[in-house]
C-alpha cells in the first residue's frame, strides 16, 4: 500500500480512537515531556568533549537514533483500550537501568565497538537515548517535581506538559528526530517482560506519538498550547524550570546526562563503574544548596551513579567543616524505595542547616551494581549551603557549568548556523544566558512555537481532549517491580 495513504489512514484512525478516548498523551507518565528529553539529551551530546564518543553521537544519522530514542521511551504509554498494558509494560521497561543493562550486556556480545557499521553506532545511540530519557526522569522526579509541590502547589500532571509548552514558548526547542528504533535487538530484550511484545504493539504505541506530538507539523505548537494552558498556575515552575542553579531543573540535566552517556560508552566497553560510582551530585561544585530548611526540597543532596545501585548498599556521611555531623534521611528514586536499583539516591536533612557554610558528604558504596560489579568506593564531595535562602548573591560563586544550550554557541562548534533562540540583551548570566529571558527570531527555518494554523489547533484540540481522558496511572506503578 503506499506508504502516504497508509498513513492517512493511520491518521484517521488515531483521530477517530482520539474521539472514543482511545489515546492519551503521555503526560501522566512521562515525567518532563518529551519535548525536553530530546532536547537535554541532545544538548548533552552537542557538549561532550572532544573526542571519539562525540564524533560518533554527532553524526547525523546517530544523534537521530538518540534524539528518537529519547522519545520512544514514552511511546508505550499513548494508547489506550486493547494493546494498552503491552505498549505500557514496554515503555515502562525501557525507562528502567534492567533494560539499559540488558542492552548493553547485548552489545558487548553480539556487536562490541570498535564500530565500523552506521547500523551499530545507531543502535548505540538509541539505547544512549532510552538510558538517557529514564535518567532525567529519575532527576525531574526526585528533584524537580517536589519543589513545584513545594512552591506552586503543582503536581506531575501539569507540570510535566507545562515545562514541554514552556521549552517551546521560550523558543528552546530545535530538534525534531525522525522514526528509527533497532527492532530486531529490542525485540529480543522485551522476550523477558513475556508480554507478547511484537513490531505490531510498538507500531500501535509509535504511531500514536508521532501523530500527535512528536512532527514537525504540529509537535512545538502543541507543546505550546500545554504551556498557555498552565503557566498562571505554575508562577515558580515557569520562572525556574530552566535555571541552571534550580536541582533538577531540565537544564540542570544536561550535564548529568552527558556524564551518564560517558559512563554507558564506557560499560559497552567493559570499563568498570564500580571504582567511580558516582556520576554527578545536586547541587553542583560551585554551586550550593538553595535552602536551609528541611522541608524545602532545595535543602536537599542528590547524587547521580554511574550504573543503578540500592541505596541501601551506600552509607552517607555528611558533615560540616567543623566536623559536626548534620542529621540526614537517606532516599532512593522517587520511583523506588532503598532496596531497588536505581541511577539516583538522595540525602534530605533532618535539621535546619547553618548560612554559609562549607560541608561534606562521604558516599561509601559497599554493595553491587546492576552491571554486577561490587563497588566499595567512598566519595567524598563538597556541599555548600546558601547565605541568602533562595538566592544566587553568595560570595562562594556559582561557576558551575549548565551545558552549554545557547545555540550562538552549540552552533559555532558544530559549524553550522545558530538556531531560532537568542538571549536579549542584559538579562543573561555571562555567556550562556538566561533561558526565562529567550526570545525567538525569524530566522533558521525555526518552527513557529504558536499554533498559527488550523493544522496546529486541530491537534492542540485534540491532544486537550486526550489529556483530559488520561490521569496519573503512573503514581500507581512501582520501580520496584522494574528492580
Ligand atoms: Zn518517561
Amino acid at each position: 500500500m503506499n506508504p502516504n495513504k497508509t498513513r492517512t489512514l493511520i491518521t484517521r484512525a488515531l483521530l477517530a480512537g482520539l474521539a472514543l478516548g482511545a489515546f492519551a498523551l503521555p503526560a501522566p507518565a512521562s515525567s518532563h515531556g518529551i519535548m525536553g528529553h530530546m532536547h537535554v539529551t541532545g544538548w548533552a551530546i552537542e557538549n561532550l568533549p572532544p573526542g571519539e564518543l562525540r564524533d560518533m553521537l554527532n553524526d547525523p544519522e546517530v544523534k537521530n537514533a538518540a534524539l528518537f530514542g529519547a522519545a520512544y521511551t514514552d511511546s508505550g504509554y499513548w494508547p489506550k483500550g486493547s494493546m494498552e498494558s503491552q505498549t505500557r509494560a514496554y515503555g515502562e521497561h525501557t525507562h528502567w537501568e534492567p533494560f539499559i543493562q540488558d542492552f548493553v550486556a547485548w552489545i558487548r556480545v553480539n556487536d562490541p565497538p570498535p564500530w565500523t557499521s552506521i547500523e551499530s553506532k545507531k543502535r548505540f545511540g538509541f539505547m544512549i537515548g532510552c538510558a538517557s530519557h529514564g535518567l532525567q526522569d529519575e532527576i525531574f522526579d526526585s528533584i524537580f517535581l517536589d519543589q513545584v509541590d513545594f512552591h506552586d502547589n503543582g503536581n506531575q500532571d501539569i507540570a510535566d506538559p507545562a515545562t514541554d509548552g514552556f521549552l517551546s514558548i521560550d523558543g528552546h526547542l530545535r530538534f525534531m528526530p525522525t522514526e528509527y528504533y533497532p527492532k530486531e535487538t529490542v525485540l529480543e530484550l522485551y522476550q523477558t517482560l513475556n508480554m507478547g511484545i511484537t513490531e505490531e504493539v510498538i507500531r500501535y504505541g509509535l504511531d500514536a506519538m508521532e501523530t500527535l506530538y512528536v512532527n514537525p507539523r504540529s509537535g512545538y505548537a502543541v507543546a505550546a498550547g500545554f504551556g498557555r494552558q498552565h503557566e498562571a498556575k505554575l508562577g515558580w515552575t515557569r520562572t525556574h524550570y530552566f535555571d541552571p542553579d534550580v536541582p533538577g531543573s531540565i537544564r540542570s540535566e544536561i550535564v548529568p546526562t552527558m556524564h551518564y552517556i560517558t559512563a554507558l560508552w564506557g560499560r559497552v566497553q567493559g570499563h568498570s563503574a564500580a571504582e567511580n560510582p558516582v556520576l554527578f551530585q545536586y547541587p553542583d561544585d560551585g554551586r550550593f544548596l538553595r535552602s536551609l530548611d528541611p522541608a524545602d526540597p532545595a535543602s536537599w543532596v542528590t547524587i547521580v551513579t554511574a550504573a543503578a545501585a540500592k541505596a541501601n548498599f551506600v552509607m552517607p556521611d555528611w558533615k560540616l567543616d567543623d566536623g559536626t555531623p548534620i542529621a540526614f534521611s537517606k532516599h532512593g528514586t522517587h520511583w523506588g524505595g532503598p532496596d531497588q536499583f536505581a541511577r539516583v539516591m538522595q540525602l534530605r536533612p533532618l535539621e535546619q542547616l547553618p548560612a554559609g557554610r562549607a560541608s561534606t558528604v562521604t558516599w561509601s558504596f559497599n554493595g553491587p551494581l546492576i552491571n554486577d560489579e561490587v563497588s566499595t568506593a567512598s566519595v567524598t564531595l563538597p556541599v555548600e549551603t546558601t547565605c541568602i535562602e533562595g538566592s544566587g548573591a553568595c560570595p562562594i560563586g556559582c561557576d558551575a557549568r549548565t551545558g552549554i544550550t545557547t545555540p550562538d554557541e552549540v552552533g559555532a562548534a558544530l559549524g553550522r548556523p545558530a538556531s531560532c533562540v537568542a538571549v536579549e540583551e542584559g538579562s543573561g548570566s555571562g555567556a550562556e544566558g538566561s533561558g526565562a529571558a529567550a526570545k525567538k527570531d525569524d530566522g533558521g527555518g525555526c518552527q513557529t512555537s504558536k499554533p498559527a494554523s488550523a493544522w496546529g489547533a486541530l491537534w492542540f484540540a485534540a491532544a486537550l481532549l486526550a489529556l483530559r481522558s488520561a490521569r496519573s496511572t503512573r503514581r500507581h506503578q512501582d520501580a520496584a517491580a522494574k528492580g
